[in-house]
């Protein structure tokens, strides 16, 4: 079998992304069950928001042209949630607070100004003279600025967090309809990974399976539905069998460990014993090279490096926006934010490296040791620093592109 090789993390993108096709399973969720699910549908707005126009301070509104007949008596006391139901006349000031409707006439028309009351003088008579500088138009929110009757409000494929929540809640839509989580088996493998917790053999060389607890919260995170399917030996039988069970019951195979040349490594030959397909095999890319990629009939397999930061930078920068994808997100390039670098670093051209890093107000500074395997270059990381290809060694200084990462943000 021949298969595309040691190519680089575009051109995998790429590749996988011609043969992802999107999840179509939905369901119709209640508002308060669809954060951070994936929209199904386009969601219209069925009514203006603000519904009408309506003040944005305390104070009082009046008709900008009457602003020469000041003062003006003042009318009603108009409060959010209670319109005015007077007549509204010219040469008048309405005591209006923030949120209340702005008095109408029958017509629709009105006062089309707002006065603050800090910058309003009231006399002993109870008239008010607004700034005799203020702008017409000001400090009312108009009809519709949010969002106006009939504008999509969210597009199919939107991801709903909680700024998307307040936007559907705000113009009425109590349920969405949502793609259904995909579901991801998740596997470990090598003779010499064991659960967390047991501690047989840990004189003879066994590890603890840091990348099944890491990959499945940021499955989780992402908004996928976690098959956990445990640690595989090092058995080219047991692995087939796993992956065999795994295309049955998943959307999608995420495994890590194995995927390198030794006689040790088994998920290509796992892959091709399910009649499966390799899409591709290593990438130009540090840490991660001995990443492969395939598919047993529609399901894609990522079988990700064992080595933990490999296991996560390769989840993060090619499996995430892959499964985004067959979500039905649309494909969006991942947020780079140049930055000055405040290391120097050596670098063999031909890969792109991801170092894990800190931004600070100097710049960027490299977090913890080199090495595919740190992972406390993860802890207390911010983001991944990018060296590209072709890049010689880096100098403080250089402009590097930083990729925070989301928990590192607000
Ligand atoms: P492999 O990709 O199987 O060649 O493994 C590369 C390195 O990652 C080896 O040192 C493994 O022991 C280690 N490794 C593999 N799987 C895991 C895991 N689940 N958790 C932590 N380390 C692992
Ligand atoms: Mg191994």
């Amino acid at each position: 079998m021949t298969f595309p090789q040691d190519i680089t993390l575009e051109q995998a993108l790429d590749l996988l992304a011609a043969t992802t096709t999107p999840n179509t399973k939905s369901e119709r969720l209640d508002l308060d069950h669809a954060f951070g699910r994936v929209l199904a549908e386009d969601i219209t707005a069925t009514i203006n928001v603000p519904q009408s126009d309506v003040a944005a301070v305390d104070g009082f509104a009046f008709y900008h042209d009457d602003l020469p007949k000041a003062p003006l008596p003042v009318v009603g006391s108009i409060k959010a949630g209670h319109p005015f139901k007077g007549e509204v006349q010219r040469g008048m000031a309405y005591r209006i607070f923030t949120g209340a409707p702005m008095p109408k006439t029958a017509a629709g028309n009105g006062p089309d100004t707002i006065a603050m009351q800090e910058y309003c003088s009231l006399d002993d008579n109870g008239q008010v003279t607004p700034p005799s500088d203020i702008k017409p138009g000001t400090n009312y929110r108009p009809k519709g600025e949010n969002i106006a009757k009939g504008d999509v409000a969210l597009s199919a494929g939107t991801r709903l967090t909680a700024a998307e929540m307040g936007l559907l809640a705000a113009i009425g839509t109590a349920q969405v309809s949502v793609r259904s989580p995909l579901t991801v088996a998740l596997i470990s493998m090598g003779d010499e990974v064991a659960d967390t917790g047991s501690t047989a053999g840990f004189d003879q060389g066994m590890i603890h399976d840091s990348n099944r607890p890491m990959l499945k919260q940021m499955l989780i995170q992402d908004g996928h539905h976690v098959i956990d399917m445990g640690i595989i030996p090092d058995d080219r039988q047991a692995l087939t069998q796993a992956f065999h069970a795994a295309a049955q019951q998943a959307d999608v195979i995420l495994s890590s460990g194995g995927s390198s040349e030794g006689e040790e490594d088994h998920a290509r030959d796992a892959i091709i014993g399910n009649q499966g397909v390799i899409d591709f095999w290593r990438l130009a890319l540090k840490p991660g090279r001995p990443m492969l990629a395939g598919r047993i009939r529609h399901v894609p397999v990522y079988a990700v490096p064992g080595n933990p930061v490999a296991a996560f930078v390769c989840y993060r920068l090619l499996a995430a926006p892959l499964m985004a994808l067959k979500q039905g997100q649309p494909r969006q390039p991942v947020l780079k934010i140049p930055a000055p670098a405040q290391f120097s670093q050596r670098h063999r051209q031909g890969r792109a490296e991801y170092l894990r890093a800190r931004m600070t107000d100097q710049g960027l500074v490299l977090n913890g040791r080199p090495g595919a395997g740190v992972l406390t270059s993860l802890t207390g990381a911010h983001g991944l620093v990018e060296i590209p290809a072709d890049h010689d060694h880096v100098k403080e200084g250089d402009i590097l592109h930083f990729i925070p990462f989301q928990e590192a943000g607000l």
